[in-house]
């Protein structure tokens, strides 16, 4: 998506060789018109799938996701991130290492809001290890449901995720893939979308 990788190459910071800074239009200010834009984007290409709900991680996968949803006119989901575990049947959890904080948690769906008859779209801001999508999909799965796609606003193609998730049998497209980061420099190949 042209309109996402100029953003990226205007905005965004390499922090390392790992790690981009997009804190200037998706992670602490929004770039609401972008968002909307990507909800579009996703949309047009999901519209025939039959996603009954849009599925998104806390918190920087909102904005998207709540765009995404819209456009499809269906509601979205924001799994939680939870420090412990909570002892009920009303939840399902799985644990999360995060990639940017090194810490882990528990990924919370409660219960009421998945169905066997879902088909759901799992949409985050960044695919690195894979490690939060897998997540999502491990909550879709003990709710029954079905995964129709993970779409994905950034995804780095050094890093594992893309792999990891193919390999679960899950399609991944992304609107900006990242190629190489570091200092001063933000590299893209060809995208998804
Ligand atoms: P994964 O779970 O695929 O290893 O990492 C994806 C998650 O980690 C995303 O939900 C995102 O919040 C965070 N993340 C991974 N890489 C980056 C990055 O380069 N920049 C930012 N801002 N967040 C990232």
């Amino acid at each position: 998506m042209k309109l996402l990788e100029d953003k990226i190459s205007a905005e965004g910071k390499a922090l390392s060789e790992t790690v981009l800074k997009v804190d200037s239009f998706i992670n602490h200010l929004v770039d609401p018109v972008l968002m909307q834009e990507i909800g579009k984007t996703f949309a047009a290409y999901y519209k025939y799938k039959g996603v009954t709900k849009v599925f998104t991680i806390e918190s920087s996968g909102i904005a998207p996701a709540v765009y995404t949803a819209a456009a499809l006119g269906v509601p979205m989901v924001i799994l939680k991130k939870q420090t412990s575990k909570i002892l009920s049947g009303n939840v399902y959890q799985t644990n999360i290492t995060s990639f940017t904080k090194g810490t882990s948690y528990e990924l919370t769906l409660n219960s009421q809001y998945i169905c066997p008859e879902d088909r759901i779209l799992i949409i985050d801001d960044f695919l690195a290890n894979g490690e939060a999508a897998t997540g999502a999909s491990t909550l879709v799965k003990k709710g029954g449901a079905e995964i129709v796609g993970i779409g994905i606003l950034i995804e780095k193609v050094f890093q594992r995720g893309r792999k990891r998730l193919e390999d679960q049998g899950y399609e991944v497209r992304s609107l900006a893939r990242v190629s190489k980061l570091a200092k001063g420099i933000i590299q893209f190949t060809e995208a998804d979308l």
